[in-house]
């Protein structure tokens, strides 16, 4: 059987690619890589070329086998294909779990970064065996025997705690429902989540309106839904979640499971050398240590609780002042804020939607990256895609093509929700001696246009695209030939959204936005007077967000840095503690938020919450620069092109900041562009 899959490509050949050809191909590939691993560490002496080259040109050949398939999988979903990519995935998690145990590997990488074979590692090659060599270690590679073996065990144990925090969460969000037959309980309720909880009671098989805890249904309750009654049992359900209280009280009950998963997470920590698993995180990280993480979210608290206190008080005031009541209840803080939004400001997304047409939006968006970073976008239209909305591009630097990207910008069916990059290929050096040039997948879910009438954005849409783009830059401006730290490759977890959320700020000045967006029938841009309201909506109650999530972050980082295990209460006296000094309102005694706070039990961002925060620092900080010197000035581009965008994996992330910056971030650019300050 021909298969593309097995075939070298300079693009994948996406027309080609069928179900049937997935698990042949990687199969296949993983059969020979496995082989030849083993035959390159037979070879003396071992040189960069001879074994790490030789290893990433194999891994590549893999990711190019793999990547269209996983793509195709997320955006031209069918059962064969799902079925296929489902078959492969188990197969793949193992290999690369014993690539990373593989004991003869590390030690050939030690002996190439101590110098003792090869020869002179450039700082790229040098990085990348340095995180090679940390992860082999953090995976318990140089531990006695005995220790590897708890190590193993405990490893093996966590990962099932973990699901099985997510399947409670999961099982205990779907176990409650409630009906509504009588239409007038719903009052005040959006026409779209209306329509949503009638959907839901016909997929049962009943009459009225079925809500849920599922955000899409919990969400427009708590905003706008005018019933205190109601509001008040679904925001029980829904924070009671898992835990020893609320309507399902004792039932998939995470309690126990959050005191094992801590326990054991600090013994793998400590078997590896670390005091804590805050410590073992941070291995990772730009972060240096725990203490400045926990000094960099207390200085953030500080500033913003405060801020917070008096937009609560506003709140409170409003209220008493409007509707005639004395206090406020957990349950009601989104439904008042959502009145007193609209009291304030009289703006919707919706009436934006007309200014920012997508096409419009996409030749402002290459506008300010040429501006930035003196590139050029063109469209081409001689590369193969999946599906008819998918347009390619070629990307410019001095006449020079550096990069491509595919942008499958509108929803239809058979495509997974939501918008993010992914690559298709990253830039390194071929072993012909050709420079493979890096390409993204860009993806969107934006309504299609319709007729004549182009897609048309609501602002959030717009910061979306920017967003994604900004990922996409991060991998196509690599100047570094080193796949393992090229792109996005090896940027540490709490500074890869830097790049991303940077490029957002330009979907907010009035400068960009003069040829970002244009009326789809007059071409005119968005009125003076809408951009102020829409400027100082940005800001509402963005400290007592900002709060909420230094709440969230404070949590998990002093919970991963001080469990001892001695008490069963640790864990609620930390949440107590903490909120005690956050949050704006006390939590009613019933609320079990950490028992479904599945980031930290059931995800990868355990002693890392703190990263959203920390990211947003790095782009306000960055940004800032650029509020100095003019949001289109070269000199500055060109500095973050250089220092940030080029380098990618290549460097730590701390040093290319402080080489952007001259200094080290400082949070008074979030809390200024946060209004805050
Ligand atoms: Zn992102």
């Amino acid at each position: 059987m021909n298969n593309p899959l097995l075939e070298r490509h300079e693009l994948p050949p996406f027309k080609s690619i069928r179900p049937e050809h997935v698990e042949p191909a990687i199969n296949q590939i993983l059969i020979a890589n496995r082989r030849n691993v083993s035959e390159l560490l037979d070879q003396a002496p071992l040189t960069w070329d001879n074994l790490v080259y030789a290893i990433e040109e194999m891994d590549d050949f893999l990711n190019q086998s793999f990547s269209p398939v996983s793509h195709m999988n997320s955006v031209v979903n069918s059962p064969e294909l799902r079925d296929a990519y489902n078959a492969v995935l188990p197969r793949l998690s193992e290999y690369r779990t014993e690539m990373g145990q593989n004991a003869e590997l590390f030690s050939a990488y030690t002996h190439l970064l101590e110098g003792k074979t090869g020869g002179e590692l450039d700082t790229a090659e040098r990085k990348s065996l340095e995180n090679a060599i940390r992860d082999f270690r953090l995976s318990g590679i140089d531990l006695e025997k005995p220790d590897q073996v708890r190590f193993a065990d405990l490893s093996k144990r966590l990962s099932e705690l973990s699901s099985k925090f997510s399947d409670n969460v999961l099982d205990a969000t779907m176990a409650w429902t409630k009906l509504i037959t009588d239409e007038t309980v719903l009052k005040g309720m959006p026409a779209g989540a209306l329509e949503l909880a009638k959907q839901a009671a016909q997929q049962r098989d009943k009459e009225g309106y079925l809500l849920t805890l599922e955000y899409p249904s919990f969400i427009p309750v708590m905003d706008y839904c005018d019933n205190q009654v109601l509001r008040k049992e679904v925001y029980e359900a829904f924070s009671t979640r898992a835990s020893d209280q609320g309507p399902n009280a004792g039932q998939w009950n995470n309690t126990e499971l959050i005191l094992e998963i801590l326990a054991l997470r600090k013994e793998r920590s400590q078997l590896l050398g670390f005091d804590n698993y805050a410590q073992y995180s941070l291995a990772t990280k730009m972060a240096r240590d725990p203490d400045q993480v926990m000094e960099f979210l207390q200085a953030l608290a500080k500033k913003s609780k405060p801020a917070a206190d008096r937009e609560f008080a506003e709140l409170e005031a409003f209220v008493k002042q409007e509707y005639g009541m004395e206090s406020i209840n957990a349950w009601d803080v989104s439904y008042y804020s959502e009145k007193l939004k609209e009291h304030t400001f009289d703006i919707s997304e919706e009436s934006l939607r007309p200014y920012f047409p997508a096409p419009k939006v996409l030749q402002g968006m290459f506008e300010v990256v040429r501006r930035l970073y003196d590139i050029e976008i063109k469209q081409t239209n001689d590369i193969e895609t999946w599906h008819a909305d998918v347009s390619t591009f070629n990307v410019y630097k001095e006449g020079q093509l550096i990069a491509r990207f595919y942008l499958d910008l509108y929803a239809r069916t058979n495509k997974q929700g939501g918008a993010w990059m992914d690559d298709c290929r990253v830039r390194r050096v071929l072993n012909n001696g050709i420079l493979q040039l890096p390409v993204a997948y860009l993806t969107c879910n934006f309504s299609s246009p319709l007729g004549d009438k182009p897609s048309l954005l609501t602002h959030d849409e717009v910061v979306t695209l920017f967003h994604e783009f900004g990922h996409g830059l991060h991998l196509m401006m690599t100047r570094i030939n080193c796949a393992a730290v090229s792109g996005i490759n090896g940027v540490a977890w709490d500074a890869v959204e830097l790049p991303s959320q940077f490029m957002e700020n330009w979907c907010w000045q009035e400068e960009a936005l003069e040829f970002i967006s244009g009326h789809y029938e007059t071409g005119a841009p968005l009125p003076k007077e809408m951009l102020s309201k829409m400027l100082a909506a940005r800001n509402f109650q963005s400290a007592m967000r900002t709060v909420r999530q230094l709440e969230f972050a404070i949590f998990d980082f002093r919970l991963h840095q001080e469990f001892s295990g001695e008490s069963d209460s640790q864990v609620q006296d930390i949440l107590n503690e903490t909120r005690a000094k956050l949050a704006v309102l006390p939590a009613p005694s019933f609320n079990r938020f950490q028992n479904a706070f599945s980031h930290i039990f059931g995800g990868g961002y355990a002693a890392g919450y703190y990263s959203y925060k920390w990211a947003e620092v790095l782009s306000a900080d960055a940004f800032a620069l650029f509020r100095e010197e003019g949001i289109f000035n070269r000199q500055s581009g060109e500095k973050f092109l250089s220092s940030i965008l080029e380098q990618g994996g290549s460097a730590d992330a701390m040093d290319l900041f402080v080489e952007f910056r001259g200094r080290e971030p400082n949070i008074d650019a979030l809390l200024e562009q946060d209004g805050i300050l």
